[in-house]
């Protein structure tokens, strides 16, 4: 196995120091390969009860009316997320259109969104107007509150009941950090959550942000009262097969009017020709449970590697996890750029091209990504990114397969020991 490491470019040391810490991680790796196949059968308990058959991977054209194959994926996710309805398009061109959507959808003008955990994911600052943006909600006259989470990460109660008002409509949560510090919220904290906000305004609609969140835990945001989930298919529930895509599970009303902003009034989710999908739709849901289950352990290591090498981590090495994204603290451009070089130089695809920082739209400074993926940007792959500004913190995640998201983080290991950052002999102490 070592000979096999060195010829792929991992030093025996950097190997060695791997296999250390993963024989520490055992007893994790088993919960979380027993959380995937919980999460298998409730994915397999779906596509059996709405009897799913080769006929749904088959497309529809023109107006995709009465397409099989979507109509029955919609039945699968709603079904699975436990929630009445969903929308599964390929027209949803990503998270933050999905997002997009279901809040245009299902606010209207004089309404106010609220966020109860502080500044959202960086693209939802254009949608809501928090950075001006045409066509954002605050050009259609939907107003913005913010409560940020307290200084040690937990929810600010007294905040949240003074910011719900008459005009509060919909408050949406962001279940993953995303390219903040602060923790992930768990599934039973927003379920606490939702009960406060619902125990002061019943008929507010409640969005959670859904994002790298799926089938890290055995029941979804929907599960404790949440009106809609929301995410992208190249992120997790794709299971890395989705070419694109989004989805917006929830409530039949909320759905529906996330439906007609999609498409058009009058037409909702009955037009959208699903096009060459259908097959990797189903297929990438059905292997979606285990190839989150890849990507956390791919997280976990990275996070008791580099604790143990003295750097911030987000989550640390121990704690529980509700996403699939490792938050390392670098420090400097330096590591944070040779980090990435490493992610990239483990990847399938464009392992020989050198990222580099640029910029990016929908973000406010300039981000280095490390992706080397099938599918363009899809980081339920083997993927890091980070903006470039101080603490230099990157976001590592995904790996469709185990075994490629540790040789991705040996390598990052590998090209910041070759950068003079890391010491080799740090990785032989203790
Ligand atoms: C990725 C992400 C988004 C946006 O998704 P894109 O597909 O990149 O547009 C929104 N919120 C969170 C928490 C995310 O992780």
């Amino acid at each position: 196995m070592q000979n096999m490491y060195s010829s792929i470019g991992v030093s025996e040391k950097v190997w060695q120091f791997g296999e250390k810490i993963i024989a520490e991680l055992a007893p994790r790796f088993a919960m979380i390969d027993e959380n995937a196949e919980y999460n298998q059968l409730k994915v397999i308990a779906a596509m059996q009860k709405n009897r799913v058959s080769a006929a749904c991977f088959n497309s529809s054209s023109g107006y995709g009316y009465d397409d099989l194959g979507r109509d029955t994926l919609e039945r699968v996710y709603a079904d699975t997320f436990r929630t009445e309805d969903a929308l599964v398009r390929q027209q949803i061109t990503c998270g933050t259109h999905a997002l997009a959507v279901a809040l245009a959808g299902n606010l209207r003008p004089g309404d106010e969104l609220l966020s109860p955990v502080g500044r959202p994911y960086d693209t939802l600052e254009e949608i809501i107007g928090i950075r001006p943006s045409p066509g954002s909600l605050a050009e259609y006259g939907v107003t913005y509150r913010q409560v940020d989470l307290l200084p040690d990460g937990s929810f600010d109660y007294e905040n949240i009941k003074k910011a719900i008002n008459e005009k509060t409509r919909l408050v949406t949560i962001q279940r993953s950090k995303g390219y903040q510090s602060r923790p992930s919220f768990s599934v039973k904290l927003i379920g606490e959550l939702i009960a406060f906000i619902r125990s002061i305004k019943p008929e507010v609609v409640i969005m959670v942000d859904n994002c790298y969140g799926e089938f890290t835990e055995r029941i979804e945001p929907s599960e404790v009262g949440a009106d809609m989930i929301v995410g992208s298919l190249i992120k997790n529930p794709g299971g890395g097969l989705a070419p694109t895509g989004g989805y917006i599970a929830g409530t039949k009303e909320c759905v529906e009017r996330a439906a007609y902003r999609l498409t058009s009034p009058g037409l909702g989710r009955e037009v959208g020709a699903s096009i060459d999908v259908n097959r990797s739709f189903f297929q990438g849901f059905f292997l979606a449970p285990v190839v989150t289950a890849a990507a956390l352990k791919g997280a976990i290591l990275a996070a008791n590697i580099y604790e143990r090498l003295g750097y911030a981590v987000i989550p640390d090495g121990r704690e529980s996890r509700h996403d699939i994204i490792q938050a390392v603290t670098l420090n400097t451009p330096e590591a944070l750029i040779a980090f990435c070089k490493g992610i990239q130089a483990g990847a399938p695809v464009d392992s020989y091209v050198d990222p580099e920082p640029g910029d990016m739209p929908g973000y406010d400074s300039q981000v280095i990504m490390a992706a080397g993926a099938f599918v363009q940007g899809s980081s339920i792959e083997l993927s890091a990114d980070g903006p470039l500004r101080p603490p230099y913190n990157v976001y590592f995640q995904g790996g469709l397969t185990w075994p490629s998201a540790k040789l991705g983080i040996l390598m990052s290991l590998q090209k910041m020991v070759e950068a003079g950052i890391v010491s080799p002999d740090r990785l032989t102490a203790d």
